[in-house]
């Protein structure tokens, strides 16, 4: 397996997974035609279907520890079983608590981003990361927190409604500095305020892309869209500018729905530009 582990100067990226979740591919990218996927056969599911992994990133920073995005979250007592939601035990595994996380930072607030934010206990709520305060982008509070979109969106009701509530939630917007190493970077469309991490250290620079795109095809078919981005066109402008930036300047990349680990490049082969693990 590829290392899950890097290191962008002093700084140390970690990743970690809630598991797998597979879709239908005419399901999640409903305007893609079929034959549109021949070149990416390899990227593809043998039913012809797509598998995201649910990836949280650990990173070191400052003296800091910072997950971001945190799955599915826990299975609720009356669902069938599944095959994902296993972060806690991927954290335990790889030597980390929860009481170790100084900061929780969403990329986004979908649902697959926020799943373990908070335990419910006797009815209760309780954070899961005890000693951290929770980051959430201005522009994804403003936008899911409007009551029409509280029905929409449901899990903003019972996993970030009550960061808030607790006054353990904190807004960032634009270029926000998270550390001295760490820098938000706004890239908008999969939702309104869609936020990837910048890491800056010893010359060296790595992004925590989000949801910026969920398949490999996308670092090259920067225009298809998948039902889950709530704007297409900004979704599209975004995506462009990005991985033209990406293979620009060679940064390293962690994607949380990429095969985990996630970590790689986006290079130029052959004329067309491509995901290259590391
Ligand atoms: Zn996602």
């Amino acid at each position: 397996m590829a290392n899950d582990k890097v290191t962008i100067g002093n700084v140390e990226i970690t990743s970690f997974t809630d598991g797998n979740l597979e879709m239908d591919l005419c399901d999640f990218f409903p305007s893609i035609p079929n034959e549109n996927w021949n070149p990416y056969e390899n990227y593809l599911t043998p039913e012809h279907g797509v598998r995201f992994n649910l990836g949280s990133f650990l990173i070191r920073s400052d003296g800091r520890t910072i997950l971001v995005d945190t799955g599915m979250g826990g299975k609720p007592a009356d669902a069938p079983e599944t095959p994902w939601r296993e972060l806690l035990d991927n954290l335990k595994a790889g030597g980390v608590s929860p009481e170790d996380i100084d900061m929780v930072v969403m990329t986004h607030l979908h649902r697959d981003h926020v799943g373990w934010n908070l335990l419910s206990r006797g009815g209760k709520y309780e954070p899961t990361f005890p000693k951290a305060h929770y980051w959430v982008s201005a522009g994804d509070w403003e936008f899911f927190s409007r009551p029409e979109n509280l029905d929409l969106f449901d899990t903003t009701r019972t996993c970030v409604l009550p960061l808030k509530e607790m006054g353990i939630m904190e807004l960032m917007d634009g270029e926000h500095a998270l550390t001295s190493e760490l820098t938000t970077l706004p890239t908008p469309g999969h939702t309104p305020g869609h936020m990837s991490i910048m890491v800056s250290s010893q010359g060296e620079r790595g992004l925590i892309m989000g949801d910026a795109a969920h398949n490999q095809a996308q670092v090259h078919e920067t225009d298809w869209c998948s039902r889950a981005d709530i704007d297409h066109e900004q979704t599209r402008i975004t995506r462009r500018a990005l991985m033209e930036r990406l293979e620009r300047e060679g940064i390293v990349v962690a994607s949380g729905h990429f095969p985990a680990p996630g970590f790689g490049r986006v290079v130029r082969l052959e004329g067309r530009r491509c995901w290259q693990g590391l």
